[in-house]
């Protein structure tokens, strides 16, 4: 038995001092380049945000960022791998929304995101639309309403899996509207998006940084957005909300994560490049042309990141229980 225990000792020393980060190496981070994980597939709205951020990071960082995909249904693949990683600050995760909502669609999540991570902070709200393919029988909301209800058997409607904000905002619409349709599922909106252009796909509710170029280059309908009010970079269209869905509201928020115990410095020095890249004007003006609105640097803290978690999964929990829909 205390040979046992003497073994089991030995184990848990082992793994610590493999995963251990000295304080020193902390202090001189980063040292070589980081790498940010997202969710979802390369070209689609979360890794835009990537992108953008990560470049910003980088100037404050005096190292690249690096972006990398690890795209699947739902998302849920990447904050496991970033949960497994190697605490030293030099994995991190982006993701969106689905930080909140994934905890009441999945009973089998193998990650926490109230315990398994360090928070860094918050980056920018994202508004989404509601957009068809370009030859979709109908001109307005109305008429878009009339035909889905009519021919609710054969419509499809594009996701990025269950947790995926794509998923969270059809299944919002469906709830509102009162009828069910088809789902698809991608690893992302960028191939949903893909689909939808090529006709084989007919709508999707998707994030304004993967929809504004499509809406104005007139690539796809638009029928509505989901803010309580109208997005700046897309004046002419009308809000759910005033199109009679009363209350309908879906903001996308992201936020930046690295693994439970990763150093204090390191976190600190993440945050602040954080921070510097909320602050870059070019970060603003990039966000602004593609609807989103950048959090002002406060937010782009691990406290305010940890409240903003904990609320929205209080927030998502229940409406998410009393629809009854489950992943697994
Ligand atoms: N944001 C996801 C993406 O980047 C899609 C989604 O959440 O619906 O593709």
């Amino acid at each position: 038995m205390s040979r046992q225990l003497t073994r089991g000792a030995l184990a848990a020393f082992v793994l610590a001092a493999q995963f251990a980060v000295p304080f020193a190496q902390a202090q001189g981070f980063p040292t070589k380049p980081p790498t940010m994980l997202v969710p979802f597939a390369a070209g689609g709205p979360t890794d835009t945000v990537a992108r953008v951020t990560a470049q910003a990071m980088s100037k404050a960082l005096g190292q690249t960022v690096v972006v990398e995909n690890r795209p699947s249904n739902g998302g849920i693949l990447a904050p496991e791998a970033v949960k497994n990683a190697k605490p030293d600050g030099y994995t991190i995760l982006i993701h969106h929304i689905g930080m909140a909502t994934t905890p009441a669609l999945y009973r089998q999540l193998r990650f926490n995101p109230l315990t398994d991570f360090e928070y860094i902070g918050l980056i920018n709200d994202v508004p989404m639309t509601i957009i068809a393919r370009q030859n979709f029988p109908a001109k307005d909301f109305k008429e878009f309403l009339a035909y889905i209800k009519a021919n609710s058997a054969k419509v499809t409607y594009a996701n990025a899996g269950i947790g995926a904000a794509s998923h969270l905002c059809g299944m919002l619409f469906m709830s509102a509207i009162q009828t069910d349709l088809l789902t698809v599922p991608y690893k992302g909106t960028a191939p949903a998006m893909n689909d939808l252009l090529g006709g084989t796909v007919d709508f999707m509710c998707d994030q304004t940084t993967n929809t504004t170029s499509q809406i104005k280059g007139g690539k796809v309908k638009v029928y509505g957005v989901t803010s309580a009010k109208r997005v700046g970079s897309l004046p002419d269209v009308p809000t759910l909300d005033e199109q009679g869905l009363k209350g309908f509201e879906v903001g996308i928020w992201h936020g930046l994560y690295a693994p439970k115990g990763t150093p204090k410095a390191a976190i600190d020095k993440l945050s602040a490049a954080l921070q510097d890249a909320v602050r870059d004007p070019v970060v603003n003006q990039r966000f602004a042309d593609l609807g989103a609105t950048a959090y002002p640097p406060e937010k782009a803290t691990p406290a305010a990141l940890g409240a903003h978690v904990k609320a929205e999964i209080e927030k998502w929990g229940p409406i998410i229980k009393k629809a009854g829909v489950y992943a697994d």
